[in-house]
């Protein structure tokens, strides 16, 4: 930059000539330039020149070291040391910290001060360093075995900011500094075989009836996160139809260890009346473990239809016990669960029967009488009792039918009670029931997602001819095989 000072010039000369009326113009002309006008007051007799060396804008990488180049200074069209003349610069430029400085410069000549800056700029335009420790990884992992650390001249460490994502046969890293430098890695797959999910299609619990042909359902493999992969694997299992039990079928991999586990439960059917002979196809909805926060809701659905149920209940919710009284008097049967819903009760068949006996009588004193029928908690097959007392399971089976109780297990098992959601309901019921003339389902009137599933069924058992009925002392018995 050389100073000309034409801007100030022509005010100068103006102001010389005109009279004293131009005074005011010529003070506020002066005030206006300032140092520089006064500069050039003296450039008549002095020329000088001030000159930056090197660039005007400079643009600095960022904890580079800045040098700078000065100033060339020219005093009547001669270079000047500028050592020999009083100079100064300020210098502001702080070269760790990104963002624009100036540097300026005084030259202070025959008593007048001569000025001119520099800008600089302070830039981060080094990419960070990605460094990847794993070689290779297997496409299963979902990346989350890949090791990496990024870290970056201006920013520091900034692992976090690191992308990845899926390409075709690797996996790309991505990371971008705050001054947008982006550095990219690559990491290829290596050959898969491992981290196989085995996952049950139909459910973990199938029901057969003794003499009917089992179709296994078979299992999903995926790699875990969630592509299916097309492994063929080998079924294992001893079920014989013919004699009532509960038996496992296994699901192997012929190359990975990870294994799949299905329970299934041959029942005896008993066809002791004729409904079964007449070809109708029947019915019992069962609901257990309330009367609950749902179970009104339930009953003004099945008044809507005029549909019969048969409810196993308990007195773990006090505040709905009422509702025993209505399920009674809208037609429904009320048979017994247990009162508590305490695995404790299969300690002994006298912590059993205590249980029992309790909740007759909370029973009565809301319907009027005592039922005979009921389901044992977890159903006669349940295992859980095995923990509470050896062998209980047969004991209490026969203890019950000597007193002249009759219980029931279920043939089809909505699944509501291992968490199954509306649509997965309605499929195990449907799928149950198309399968069978008459069908004891396993629901859960506590249960929210089979209050919102109800209607659907009910409706499609009625536009598909099935009959709704209660479970009665004579009805087909469904039971399990006792495993304890
Ligand atoms: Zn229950």
């Amino acid at each position: 930059m050389i100073y000309s000072g034409n801007k100030c010039k022509g005010k100068n000369a103006r102001s010389r000539r005109y009279s004293a009326v131009f005074i005011v113009a010529f003070f506020s002309a002066f005030l206006t330039c300032g140092l520089i006008f006064s500069t050039y007051s003296h450039a008549d007799k002095t020329k000088l020149h001030l000159e930056l060396i090197g660039d005007k804008n400079h643009i600095l990488s960022v904890n580079e070291m800045y040098e700078d180049e000065g100033v060339k200074l020219t005093i009547n069209n001669k270079e000047v040391d500028i050592k020999d003349v009083s100079y100064t610069v300020d210098n502001k430029v702080t070269s760790d910290i990104l963002g624009e400085y100036t540097v300026d410069y005084h030259v202070t000549y025959e008593d007048k001060t001569y000025n001119i800056s520099r800008k600089v700029t302070v830039v981060d335009d080094v990419k960070p360093e990605l460094v990847v420790l794993t070689r290779e990884v297997t496409r299963s992992s979902c990346g989350n075995n890949l090791r990496y650390y990024a870290f970056d001249n201006y920013d520091g460490v900034i692992t976090d900011k690191v992308v990845v994502s899926e390409e075709d046969s690797q996996y790309k890293l991505v990371v971008t500094d705050s001054s947008g430098n982006e550095s990219v890695a690559y990491v290829p797959f290596a050959n898969e075989g491992t981290d196989i999910v085995l996952e049950l299609k139909g459910t973990l619990i199938e029901y057969v009836a003794k003499g009917e042909a089992y179709v296994d359902k078979g299992i999903k493999v995926s790699n875990i996160c969630g592509r299916e992969l097309n492994i063929n694997y080998s079924v294992e299992s001893t079920i014989d139809t013919n004699v009532p039990g509960t038996y496992r079928v296994r699901y192997k991999m012929s190359d990975s260890p990870v294994e799949q586990e299905r329970i299934v439960v041959v029942y005896d059917k008993v066809t002791s009346n004729n409904i079964h002979e007449s070809g109708e196809k029947v019915v019992y909805l069962t609901f257990d473990d309330g009367p609950g926060a749902y179970t009104e809701e339930l009953l003004d659905i099945l008044a809507k239809y005029d549909v019969k149920a048969t409810f196993f209940v308990t007195a773990q919710f006090k505040k709905y016990l009422p509702l025993l009284k209505r399920e009674h008097d809208d037609g429904h049967v009320v048979a017994l669960h247990t009162k508590t819903h305490d695995w404790n009760i299969y300690r002994s068949f006298e912590n059993y029967y205590k249980d029992f006996l309790e909740m007759n009588s909370i029973i009565e004193e809301y319907t009027g009488a005592k039922t005979k029928i009921f389901r044992f908690p977890g159903g006669g097959s349940n295992t859980i009792s095995r923990g509470k007392s050896l062998g209980v399971m047969k004991y209490n089976v026969s203890q019950m039918n000597k007193l002249g109780y009759t219980y029931f297990d279920w043939n089809v098992d909505s699944g509501d009670a291992a968490g199954a959601q509306e649509d997965k309901i309605f499929q195990n019921v449907i799928n149950g029931i198309s399968s069978r003339n008459y069908s004891v389902v396993l629901m859960h009137d506590i249960k929210r997602p089979t209050i919102n599933t109800i209607e659907k069924i009910i409706q499609y058992g009625l536009d598909n001819g099935y009959t709704f009925a209660t479970l009665t002392a004579d009805a087909p018995t469904v039971h399990h095989h006792v495993n304890n």
